[in-house]
């Protein structure tokens, strides 16, 4: 490298040259043995070609090359160099130290960038802010932040993609866990708390709800019902592996002791403290909601399956605000 020595304001000594770059030595370094002085970065550079002095040919290892001697330091030190952008009206004289640090930065270099301050803030090299025209620099921000844009999107597409497979592998993993199931009795309680902790992770994304009329609740649904029903819980994203066993708990039949009948229900009315979800409505208008065993352990097992059940009502249910919601409690074997 080196420092230009046309920029070196008055007389430079000959011993204060580099023999590479015939500049002023820049970081300089000397061989043990002939004491010849380079820049650093000349010399790394040559050595990596040659392994001998470039003056004088003496066999030169890495090893051999040390600081200079302070005399040499403190001549070097002495020097004035001018600013590289003289011409450009900087009338700076600098230490070699603080050069290259003044160049970079120098308001003078025509090459410094500058923010426009013409109200785009686009960063442009000096000499160009005469030229400049923020329109067109922002229509060209505008057209690369769109291909970045679209980058973005095709990467959310793949990863989407992923995910699907994985949801997929899962349900075949799911699917496989309760073919098991039946005939090991360890595997059938694990199989059981994957079940209810797939239903509560679909059910944290369904909106908490009130029950206003446990009155217009319908306990047995007809056929076109059930499609409806069938239909909601598709639309919310039930665990497919689940989805079939929760269209089946929307009739009076596959609920719990305590809902099984017009009677039982009328007993335990004061009882109904449930949490329920609120599913899409179904197509003829009417509420339904999921309650789930992981959301309501503090109801009695006679109220509420293990897994979970859907009721469907005339009318009275509505979605809870949202700063009322109280987060969904999940038993501590889930957490
Ligand atoms: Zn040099
Ligand atoms: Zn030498
Ligand atoms: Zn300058
Ligand atoms: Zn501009």
């Amino acid at each position: 490298m080196g420092f230009d020595i046309v920029l070196i304001v008055g007389h430079v000594d000959e011993e204060l040259l580099c023999p590479i770059c015939a500049d002023v030595l820049e970081e300089p370094v000397q061989s043990v043995g002939c004491e010849h002085a380079f820049c650093r970065q000349c010399i790394d550079r040559w050595m990596r070609l040659k392994q001998i002095c470039p003056v004088d040919r003496s066999n030169l290892q890495p090893e051999n090359l040390v600081n200079v001697s302070r005399l040499m330091r403190n001549m070097l030190a002495r020097l004035k160099i001018q600013c590289s952008f003289t011409e450009n009206g900087c009338d700076q004289l600098l230490t070699l130290e603080g050069f290259r640090a003044h160049v970079a930065s120098c308001e003078h270099n025509p090459k410094l960038i500058v923010e426009c301050q013409k109200g785009c803030g686009i960063k442009v090299p000096k000499d160009k802010l005469a030229t400049h025209n923020c329109i067109e620099e922002l229509r060209d921000t505008v057209k690369v932040l769109l291909g970045d844009l679209k980058e973005l999107k095709e990467s959310q597409i793949s990863q989407q993609l992923r995910i699907m497979t994985q949801r997929r592998e899962l349900e075949l993993l799911q699917y496989y866990i309760s073919a098991l199931r039946s005939s090991n009795p360890v595997i059938h309680g694990i199989g059981e708390q994957l079940d209810r902790y797939s239903l509560m992770q679909w059910g944290n994304a369904l909106p908490l709800a009130r029950v206003r009329n446990w009155g217009s609740l319908v306990s047995t649904p007809d056929i076109p019902m059930h499609v409806m029903v069938r239909e909601s819980l598709r639309a919310s994203g039930c665990p497919m592996h689940l989805f079939n066993m929760m269209v089946d708990r929307c009739h009076e039949d596959r609920w719990p002791k305590g809902l099984s009948t017009l009677n039982a229900r009328r007993e335990s009315q004061h009882l109904y403290q449930y949490v329920p979800r609120l599913l899409p409505p179904l197509v003829i208008g009417k509420p339904c909601v999921v309650v789930l065993g992981g959301d309501n352990t503090h109801m009695p097992p006679d109220l509420v399956p293990s897994l979970g059940m859907v009721l469907i009502f005339v009318d009275g249910v509505t979605e809870l605000q949202q700063e009322a919601q109280q987060e969904p409690q999940l038993e501590s074997s889930y957490a």
